[in-house]
């Protein structure tokens, strides 16, 4: 298969791309380098079955060209990161939402099949733990930034329902779960990456809040397995995946097996919420996705535990060498 991946020079697309080209198919990355960086795909210039272009993705002709080339279209392309979001709401949520009706839109011209990818923002402050794909999503005021990504991310996965039932457009939607590994960058906010880079300084990290909220982080490795065999799978047409490990700890105890394994000697410190993003800045307390839905559609499962996505993201850190480009 010839796939298109969206923001494919992005931390999560650049392994997709390295995925897929594994799996025997060809790769066509778009890419603006907002967040994303050539570093993350250089290993991949010169192969046969790669090539990139770097380019606004609201630049239709060529996103039209590319989409007819491919024989479908990983949308990755997206602000994300928190930090990103509250500082720029705007392109927030004018990225996320005319990014994926534009590619939506050619799409549904030649019926290429697209992947949509998601988040698990979308759920907001439910409280409903495991968060299921049916479950409700609880956003908050719209007065507070953070919930414009939720938002912004909610409407596309409503367009890209209303495109398969409207139009018969096949289209796939999964939410992403706190994914982490090496070529993640912690600048717009992910907390992994900042507290290995802190770590690794041997400077304080940085515990947000009183540190008891709740993660689940997922591996990049398994969640990019979980793209490649959703695409293919039949029954995920016109229909919502999460993608996620359903392993759950607190912002602290993170903070402190990094420490460990990392052997720094970094205090750890409390930063309050309007100190790192905006003044009433809402959390969620906790976030674990229910992966009965993609396990009984792919029988897809986390192999990686914590301790080796710490490893991960420790091993890319410390050998991290400037490429030349
Ligand atoms: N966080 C933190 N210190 C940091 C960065 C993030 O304590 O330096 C917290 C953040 O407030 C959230 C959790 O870690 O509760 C996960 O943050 P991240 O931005 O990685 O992802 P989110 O789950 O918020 O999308």
């Amino acid at each position: 298969m010839h796939y298109l991946i969206t923001g494919g020079a992005g931390f999560i697309g650049s392994h997709l791309a390295d995925e897929l080209i594994g799996r025997g198919h060809t790769v066509t990355v778009i890419d603006d380098l907002s967040t994303g960086s050539i570093r993350n795909i250089a290993h991949l210039r010169g192969h046969d079955r790669f090539q990139y272009r770097i380019a606004d993705m609201l630049d239709a002709p060529l996103l039209a060209e590319l989409v007819d080339e491919a024989d479908a279209t990983f949308h990755l392309a997206a602000a994300v990161g928190v930090q990103l979001i509250v500082e720029s709401p705007v392109r927030t949520i004018e990225t996320n939402v005319r990014c994926t009706e534009l590619v939506l839109e050619l799409a549904a011209k030649k019926k290429k099949k697209v992947l949509i990818t998601s988040t698990s923002e979308v759920y907001g402050k439910s409280m409903d733990i495991p968060f299921r794909e049916d479950g409700d999503l609880v956003m908050g005021a719209t007065t507070r930034g953070r919930w414009s990504y939720a938002c912004s991310k909610a409407i596309d996965e409503f367009l890209a329902i209303a495109y398969w039932r409207e139009q018969r457009l096949p289209t796939v939607v999964v939410r992403l779960f706190n994914t982490v590994g090496p070529r993640q960058t912690g600048r717009y906010g992910m907390v992994i990456p900042r507290f290995v880079a802190q770590a690794l300084a041997n400077e304080p990290l940085t515990v947000y809040g009183d540190g008891r909220q709740t993660r689940c982080f997922t591996h990049v490795d398994d969640a990019v397995r979980a793209l490649a065999e959703l695409m293919t799978c039949e029954e995920a047409v016109g229909d919502v995946y999460n993608i996620g490990n359903n392993s759950e700890i607190s912002i602290f105890d993170l903070a402190g097996r990094i420490r460990q394994l990392t052997q720094s000697s970094s205090e750890i410190v409390y930063v309050p919420y309007s100190v790192a993003y905006e003044e009433n800045f809402e959390d969620m307390p906790r976030r674990v996705p229910s992966i009965d839905k993609i396990e009984e559609a792919i029988g897809w499962k986390p192999e990686c535990d914590l301790d080796q996505i710490i490893r991960s993201v420790v091993d890319h850190q410390r050998a991290e060498a400037p490429v030349l480009i």
